[in-house]
This record gives C-alpha cells, structure tokens and sequence, in this order.
C-alpha cells in the first residue's frame, strides 16, 4: 500500500480514491489515516487515469479526445488549481510519471476520410453506399421483444399512439425526414428512457413490442473488420462517431435511413447516442494513439459498449409489420448517477 483516500486535497480525487482503494486497519504509510481508502501503485496509477484522462475528455463535433495525459517520459508541464497541486506532486512522486498537455492524433478529433466525405453532400452518397455494402444485414425474427416509450400520450391505452409520428411531427430526430416517418424503439427500456428524455416528473408510458413478420435490417451497431486500413481511413470509425454526435450530426444520419429504405431494408440497428451513459464505458478509448476498435483482441469489448437502438421505417404498427404484445404505464422510481470527476481546468 502506497497511500490512501485521505492524502488528497482535491475532492473529486479523494471521493475517486475512496471508490477505487481497499478497505483496510493499517494507517496509510503516507498520512497515517486509518479510515481512508488503501490504494497500491495500480490503483494509484488508475486514479490518476480516471482523473486526470478521462476527466479531461473534451468531445468536439465527432470524436474526442483526452486534454491531458500521463506517462513516465515526461515532467509535469500542466498548471492546476491551487488544492491539486499537493495531489499531483503525491502521484508524481508514488507513480514516477508527469502529466501534461496530450496532443492527440487527429482521427480522434474527426480527421477521418469517410466522415469528412460525409458532411460534404457532393461526396456523401458514394460513403452511403459503402454503408450499405459493408454493414451486415441481420434479420429481426418475430420472437424479439422491443420497447418504444411516449411521454403524455393523449390516449395510453390506444396502439396507435405507439406508432412513429403523425405527419407534420416527422423530421426532427436523427433518422426521419419530413414525409418518412420513423418508429425508435430499443430492447433496452432504459435506453428507451433516454433516448425520450423521460424525467420523473413525466407521465411516460412503453409499448412491448414485437415484429410480425422477421425484418431485414442494416446493423450499424456492428464492428466491421477492415484489413490494412488506418484509423484516418476508418469506414468504422466513421459510422461509430457519427451515431455517437449530436444533431449537428442528423443531415448525415437521415441520408443513411433513406438509402437504406430505398435498398429495400426495414429498419436500421444503430449505437444508442446513450450507450456510453448506460454501459459506463469510455468513449474513443486509445492504447499508444491506436483506437480499440482496430486492434482485434479488443473488438468484443468494444462492441460491449454499444446498445443497439431500433429505428422502423414508415409506421410500422399501422402498416402490420409490427404488433402490441403490451402496454405499461412507467414509474421512474430511483435513478443511479456513476460520477467520475475530472479537475475544473487545466492550464
Ligand atoms: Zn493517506
């Protein structure tokens, strides 16, 4: 044991350091608390991660990517607030590292071929039609269970409501357009949840669901292999940072759902803007400026970060491809916030 919870000033440090450490009665050979959380080098050495890496992650319009970063190379250059400079000095010192500004590799921040070719109308259909090439097709037998969740129906107990929106309502979400209404649905209530913005206050209700008929969908939730390709030539990458941007994002998005609806699909499957909060996971995770996502021992981790979210095209509970098993009203009884704490600026 090299020190413990109570050694730190910094509070997000401390309260980070009592989650991460191990109960124990010895005193802290550092401050001589007994009652803080022990933490050994490896601990140490994920608190100053969680703290310092993932506490400095700063998202830009796709991607993101770490302000500051740590390793045994350098001295510390960075400039922190009065109460972590004794923190940092601790962990200097315990871990034999400095910290400093992190200069990232450009595909994190967006600098890759296909994306930039999509936010470019002239050049976007040649990327679609990559999309629609080499993403697997899965088929959604009519055993599987999903859920769509509405905020004050003006009629729960109606099917209809369930329903993608009327006219006049379409056109506003990630993947419809004025005219082609979509149904978001998802196996996953909670992301269901999110994605609607349900808050405690609201009256929400959810549709169990099922298809009645199997469904041919384009999977974008996949991680597709590409043999020989950098990060910054990344179709991967591409479609993983744009499903996981903000609106600014949905010009592109709605371009993928209408070519997939033209080439005869039912639906997409796409990673949930929210699969990050509900997994926990880390987004852009990088080992040495190499992106998970490419290197093979990791691709089923990575894929476990990502929740798939159901997108119907047309109204699918009007049209008969999809049925009402269930209607339920929901109660947001408790909601668990996982906090993890950055510093408030780096300098
Ligand atoms: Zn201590």
């Amino acid at each position: 044991m090299e020190v413990c919870s109570d050694c730190f000033q910094d509070e997000g440090l401390r309260l980070t350091a009592a989650r991460l450490g191990t109960e124990s009665d010895a005193p802290c050979p550092n401050c001589g608390s007994v009652a803080g959380a022990k933490l050994d080098k490896r601990g140490l050495t994920n608190l100053a991660h969680s703290f310092f890496v993932r506490g400095t992650l700063h998202r830009v319009s796709y991607g993101g990517a770490p302000v500051v970063q740590f390793n045994t190379h350098q001295r510390t250059s960075i400039r922190c607030s009065a109460w972590l400079e004794r923190d940092v000095q601790l962990l200097e010192t315990k871990l034999g590292v400095g910290f400093f500004h992190y200069g990232p590799r450009l595909w994190m921040v967006g600098e890759i071929e296909p994306l930039k070719a999509l936010q470019v109308s002239e050049k976007r259909p040649e990327i679609v039609e990559r999309i629609l090439r080499d993403y697997p097709t899965i088929t959604a037998e009519t055993e599987v269970v999903f859920y769509r969740v509405r905020i004050k129906p003006d009629d729960p107990g109606s099917p209809a409501e369930y329903d993608s929106p009327p006219d006049g309502f379409t056109g506003n979400g990630r993947l419809d357009s004025p005219g082609f209404p979509v149904m978001y649905a998802s196996p996953d209530l909670e992301v269901c949840m999110h994605e609607c913005r349900a808050a405690a206050e609201d009256d929400t209700f959810a549709a169990t669901l099922s298809p009645t008929r199997p469904l041919r969908l384009l999977d974008l939730t996949e991680l597709i292999r590409e043999e020989h390709v950098t990060e910054f030539e990344s179709l991967d990458l591409a479609v993983h940072m744009l499903f996981l941007a903000g609106d600014h994002s949905y010009e592109i998005s709605r371009a993928i759902a209408a070519a997939a609806r033209d080439a005869g699909y039912d639906g997409i499957i796409y990673p949930s803007y929210f699969s990050l909060l509900r997994t926990g996971a880390i987004p852009f995770e990088t080992s040495y400026g190499l992106s998970h996502r490419i290197i093979p021992q990791l691709v089923d981790y990575e894929k476990a970060k990502i929740l798939p979210n159901l997108a119907l095209f047309g109204r699918p509970i009007k049209d008969g491809t999809v049925r009402v098993r269930c209607l339920n009203r929901v109660v947001i009884q408790r909601v668990d916030y996982s906090l993890a704490f950055g510093p408030a600026s780096v300098d």
